[in-house]
């Protein structure tokens, strides 16, 4: 179909990952909650028909960690976006990075940041790997297994595997994020990683952003080969 055809000329002309604003239309049709947003060369153009604040977002073929290089910016109004595209689109610039479009996405309610991400092994097929995002996972290295297609008992298993999992049920004060929401999310990426090409070979949704009512992947980035 047309998104295959569409991967395979982005693998072929030597695109290292599919841009952030495609893969989260990928996502979306696999029925994972993304950030209601869109992206257009004009930051207030990308940005119509979207309420409360919002994010804005670089889009560029050479900018993998964006905010690394201060290609997002987070909590913006409406009427801050053509300032703050213009300073990104002059960073990013000094870093060498051509700014193709801009996302502008809703921002997501505050929660738990999880990492959910996916290999493609060869004889193995896809590890999944889950774990709890920032210091966590960088320090800690608090991130658990399993091969997919994962069952709801599967991810029930690799959640309580976590050392942090009692955050996540609102341990020390926090806010219970809703594992509902986050493990009908993992069981959706089974579906969205049977339907990739063969050019995908890494998928990794992170942050996805737990709240106490949904999950949302506010980061998407299909990796290509
Ligand atoms: P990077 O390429 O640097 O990983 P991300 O898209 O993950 O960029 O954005 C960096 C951080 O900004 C995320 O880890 C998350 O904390 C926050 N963020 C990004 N998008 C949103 C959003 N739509 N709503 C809320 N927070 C967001
Ligand atoms: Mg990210």
């Amino acid at each position: 179909n047309a998104t295959r055809t569409a991967i395979a000329g982005l693998a072929a002309a030597g695109a290292p990952v599919v841009p952030e604003p495609e893969a989260k239309d990928l996502l979306r049709d696999a029925g994972i909650t993304v950030p209601r947003g869109s992206a257009h060369a004009d930051p207030l153009i990308a940005a119509q028909g979207l309420d409360g604040d919002l994010v804005l977002k670089a889009v560029s073929p050479t900018l993998v960690h964006k905010s690394d290089a201060g290609g997002v910016r987070i909590g913006l109004s409406r009427d801050d976006l053509p300032a703050e595209a213009a300073a990104m689109t002059a960073a990013l610039a000094a870093h060498g990075h051509r700014i193709d479009r801009f996302l502008v996405e809703e921002k997501a309610g505050a929660g738990h940041e999880v990492i959910v991400g996916a290999v493609r092994t060869p004889g193995v097929g896809w590890v999944v790997m889950l774990g709890l995002g920032g210091i966590f996972v960088e320090v800690f290295a608090d991130v658990a297994f399993g091969i997919a297609p994962l069952t709801a008992a599967d991810v029930h298993a690799m959640l309580s595997e976590l050392k942090g999992a009692a955050l996540l049920r609102g341990a020390r004060g926090g806010t219970a994020a809703d594992l509902d929401a986050l493990v009908d999310l993992v069981l959706r990426v089974n579906g969205l990683l049977a339907s990739l090409p063969p050019e995908v070979v890494e998928v990794d949704l992170n942050p996805v952003i737990v709240t106490a009512d949904q999950a949302v992947a506010v980061d998407a980035r299909l990796v290509l080969s």
